[in-house]
């Protein structure tokens, strides 16, 4: 089966393709011209259904089935920030390391070394069929540091609950197994094999 994805996220694309090695994953760029798309919605369900929709609307081909991710960190030291706004945490064009250390600054800020978190991620699936969205958690401590560079993203600042090493030094195996990414795809997968 022929998945088309909606992000050109090289992190989130290398992932998905990994969790997903059943299926012909396809970044939509490699079908067509990259376009903005504005994700406005409230939510990671929203924004996951709105990159889905777009891209499902633009390839113009019933057949396709599009997938979706929206996802993102939350640090209860900055009451649930940056959440949704993960990928514009230090700007509108903030790359990963400006988010970063941006974050990193801001749990400073508040005096601690480290907080609680988690990730979230929203994956979304717009077919001829219809439409769906499935979500996955992770949960851990976000420090004021970053430690190694594996993973991408807020990676390096993260240890998952159960572990003393951050996602940036853990092997990719380990955050294969448990991230947010791999929970929320195993239930897509529920769905995909109903289409
Ligand atoms: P989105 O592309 O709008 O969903 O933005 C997601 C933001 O959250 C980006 O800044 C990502 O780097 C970050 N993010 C999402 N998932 C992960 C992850 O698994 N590890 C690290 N950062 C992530």
């Amino acid at each position: 089966m022929k998945l088309v994805l909606a992000t050109s996220n090289k992190g989130k694309v290398r992932e998905i393709k990994a969790l997903c090695e059943d299926y012909e994953v396809i970044p939509y760029s490699e079908l067509m011209e990259e376009f903005e798309i504005i994700e406005d919605g409230d939510s990671f369900k929203e924004n996951a259904l709105i990159k889905a929709r777009a891209v499902f609307k633009a390839l113009n081909d019933e057949n396709i089935i599009v997938l979706a991710d929206d996802s993102g960190i939350s640090v209860d030291i900055l009451d649930g920030k940056p959440g949704i706004y993960s990928a514009r945490h230090a700007g509108k064009d903030a790359d990963d390391k400006d988010n970063l250390y941006k974050l990193i600054e801001d749990i400073k800020a508040k005096g601690v070394k480290s907080s609680p978190a988690h990730y979230t991620a929203a994956i979304a699936i717009v077919t001829k069929k219809g439409e769906y969205c499935v979500h996955g958690w992770m949960y851990g401590t976000a420090l004021s540091e970053s430690v190694g560079d594996g993973g991408f993203g807020y990676d390096p600042m993260f240890i998952p609950l159960g572990f003393d090493k951050t996602l940036g030094e853990l092997d990719d195996e380990v955050k294969k197994k448990l991230s947010h990414r791999s929970k929320a795809l195993s239930l897509a997968k529920y769905i995909l094999k109903t289409l």
